[in-house]
């Protein structure tokens, strides 16, 4: 693919609805001059404002050429297990630096695009543990038991994850620092519709959410599936490609690991040829109780 070539796929990506003909990003004004090099003027009398194809994104200011970035772009979308930094170094040819803030980036912007999406359908409800792990001591006397509080590294944290039934059903993950109660009716409440049925198992975290939506509980004591209607188990096959990329991201600040999680649904998905519906948050920018920030930048 050209330069060219991979220039005009990010025009029709930035601005799909038009076609690729570039708008405004100030006062949404349709059609604009060219400027050369690239860049744009708006045609609007009182608005008159430069831009260019990446203006007000995460690649705006970029020094990367398109093509570079649609490879990064692609190679992290094909990744099972996800890309890490050091390899995205050699096969791009870039720095180490580039190739770690690169996959921040595009996982900033789906954080920012997920933040308004709404499940619905039926909803599997799950939750997860990962990271954290406890090195024992090479003598069998001296190992200690890694289940008890005291001798927790207190870096293990919670994933939980919200996927619709069915083929093409999107994924909303979010590290959160447990599964909590609170944590679920947040998710629940602001990202599915009232009418989508959940399904869920007998953690106590979501006895409360009956008040918002219809549940179906699956008591794992008893069965793997307890109904026919009762699984959980694409919210299970989701957690099992976090498995499969945890080694690949250790190196992942706990507040990304949120949208780190969107990695392994988006590749997961683009195998089933719908990549672009599944989704990711940064738990960090949705609820008040766990930290401060919200994502900052606009979508790619
Ligand atoms: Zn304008």
């Amino acid at each position: 693919m050209s330069e060219d070539q991979a220039y005009a796929w990010f025009k029709l990506a930035r601005w799909a609805s038009t076609g690729g003909e570039p708008t405004c990003p100030q006062c949404g004004c349709i059609g604009a001059y060219e400027r050369g090099n690239r860049r744009f003027r708006c045609k609007e009398k009182v608005c008159e404002v430069e831009f260019s194809v990446t203006s007000g994104t995460v690649l705006a200011s970029r020094k990367l050429s398109f093509r570079t970035l649609l490879m990064a772009i692609a190679l992290s979308v094909l990744s099972v297990k996800g890309k890490a930094a050091c390899q995205l170094k050699r096969e791009l040819a870039v720095d180490y630096k580039t190739a770690f803030v690169l996959p921040h980036k595009m996982r900033e912007s789906i954080a920012v695009l997920r933040r308004d999406l709404k499940l619905d359908g039926i909803v599997e409800m799950d939750g997860m543990y990962l990271g954290g792990h406890l090195r024992q001591k090479n003598r069998k006397e001296n190992r200690v038991d890694g289940r008890l509080a005291e001798n927790r590294t207190g870096k293990r944290e919670a994933v939980l994850a919200m996927r619709e039934r069915g083929q093409g059903g999107r994924t909303l993950s979010a590290a959160v620092p447990e599964e909590r109660a609170d944590v679920a009716w947040h998710l629940t409440k602001n990202h599915v519709e009232r009418g989508a049925g959940l399904r869920a198992d007998q953690h106590p975290s979501y006895d409360e959410l009956c008040g918002l939506n219809e549940i179906v509980r699956n008591n794992h004591a008893r069965a793997y599936v307890e109904a026919a209607d009762a699984s959980t188990n694409q919210a299970e096959s989701h957690f099992s490609r976090l498995r499969r990329a945890e080694n690949t991201s250790t190196g992942t600040p706990p507040t990304w690991r949120g949208a780190r999680t969107g990695g392994a649904p988006r590749s997961m998905s683009r195998r089933n040829r719908c990549w672009r519906r599944h989704s990711t948050i940064r738990s960090a920018a949705t609820w008040p109780d766990t930290g401060s920030g919200t994502a900052s930048g606009a979508p790619l």
